[in-house]
């Protein structure tokens, strides 16, 4: 009897379940697809260095459809503000982030742990106008991709986390990936190219590579010119971008003859290989604005923790005026292609501006050069320019609304009030 009636309830639960899906999927069959949106910007800057006032942008299907001239209602009314394309930042650690005690060794943490900072990290990057990040980068920067974008039919109500696009290099490759075998450590022309390979079969959207030290030991080249040859040419074989951590002269000279497609940091740069760059071609993304500034005012959560001594945070302090100054020569290096990223580790994420507010105010550039550097150029850079980096129809509809003219005050990059990516408009307020 007792067996009879848990049997029918199970039954009963059964039909309700397939009703359920029924409807549903009902539901899913007969929902309208979504209205176009129609917003209005008082100014928009179209992120290749042109400028217009008061135009309709028309978004359907997450994509800009028009852009022109309107007198119609529209769905959301900017006219007090700027409209520039979604920010991107071509390097950053978006999984970086201070344990619970505040400090940044991450050790003892699960996997969760690390994925529920990243979604913090995610959601305060894109809140403040960045849409799309390169993270440089490890494994779960997959998990949280996948987190903020679950496979969802569409039309479907599922939950979607607010982040940017995001990009990974899966892992970090520098001169022994792949010779742990060898007597002296070093990884072999060969062993490289198969580490790129594997990082290919990972998943990975770009290669990281490390041809110098770390600022904090002196940024002396580590990869030699031979294992920059095999690790650059093996990527570009395989259709993979490479990006390039390079301090010293020497390191950045090899990577650029390597064939590399852009180096980051570039601190010790002389005018000749920033002349080298140009010529070549090579993307240069100095961190000069909120990187090393970052690490310093929140010394007391890295000290102690690997290579955050005293020492390490010396020679970060000392290379702050150096790489401004190296950042001054190359805004005057004719044809070099400066593309934005900020390096955002623990306590940065949400704050990637304060790189673009550095590069104008102290370093030399022009305002409309920085925001181009963050939209269509940086689009370039991971060749995207079909669907990203600009306000132009068929692009991907990735928009930030500013308070007040970018173009005379870089300030008001600062000033985010409204964030559509993909389409889809993120609640900066929650
Ligand atoms: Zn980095």
């Amino acid at each position: 009897m007792f067996l009879a009636v848990l049997r029918s309830a199970a039954m009963k639960t059964l039909v309700a379940v397939g009703l359920l899906l029924a409807t549903s999927l009902a539901t899913l069959a007969q929902r309208p697809a979504p209205p176009p949106i129609t917003i209005r910007a008082g100014r928009l800057l179209d992120g290749r260095g042109g400028a217009q006032q008061n135009v309709v942008v028309r978004v359907d299907g997450g994509k800009i459809v028009s852009v022109g001239r309107s007198n119609d209602p529209v769905t959301h009314d900017l006219s007090k503000y700027t409209l520039l394309p979604g920010f991107i930042d071509t390097h950053v650690h978006i999984l970086w982030h201070f344990n619970k005690d505040g400090r940044f060794d991450t050790r003892g943490e699960t996997p969760e742990d690390r994925l529920s900072a990243g979604i913090v990290n995610a959601r305060e990057t894109v809140v403040h106008g960045f849409t799309t990040v390169q993270s440089l980068g490890e494994a779960a920067d997959l998990d949280l991709r996948k987190a903020l974008a679950p496979a969802c039919p569409p039309n479907a109500d599922c939950v979607l986390l607010a982040g940017p696009r995001i990009l990974t290099s899966v892992r970090q490759i520098n001169e022994r990936t792949g010779g742990r075998g060898n007597p002296d450590g070093l990884a072999r022309p060969e062993q490289l190219r198969q580490a790129i390979r594997d990082a290919k079969a990972a998943g990975a959207d770009v290669i990281k590579l490390f041809a110098s030290g770390s600022i904090r030991d002196g940024g002396q080249q580590t990869m030699t010119d031979v294992q920059l040859q095999a690790a650059c040419g093996e990527a570009k074989a395989t259709g993979l971008r490479t990006l390039v951590h390079a301090h010293s002269n020497d390191s950045i000279r090899a990577a650029v003859m390597a064939g590399c497609s852009q180096i980051e940091h570039g601190t010790f740069a002389s005018n000749d290989v920033l002349k080298l760059m140009a010529e070549r071609g090579t993307y240069f993304d100095p961190n000069i604005g909120l990187v090393l500034q970052n690490y310093i005012e929140n010394k007391a959560k890295f000290l102690g923790i690997s290579n955050y001594t005293e020492e390490g945070f010396a020679s970060m302090q000392k290379s702050i005026p150096i790489v401004i100054e190296m950042f001054r020569r190359a805004v005057k290096t004719p044809g070099l292609k400066i593309v934005y990223g900020t390096d955002a580790v623990a306590g940065a994420h949400g704050r990637n501006i304060e790189e673009a507010v550095v590069r104008v105010k102290d370093g030399g550039q022009k305002p409309m050069d920085a925001i181009i550097s963050m939209t269509s150029l940086a689009a370039e850079s991971l060749g995207m320019t079909d669907s990203l980096g600009a306000i132009a129809p068929g692009l991907l509809a990735d928009l930030v609304a500013v308070e007040g003219d970018p173009v005379r005050d870089i300030t008001a990059l600062r000033r985010v009030k409204f964030v559509m990516a993909g389409g889809r408009v993120i609640d900066t307020n929650r």
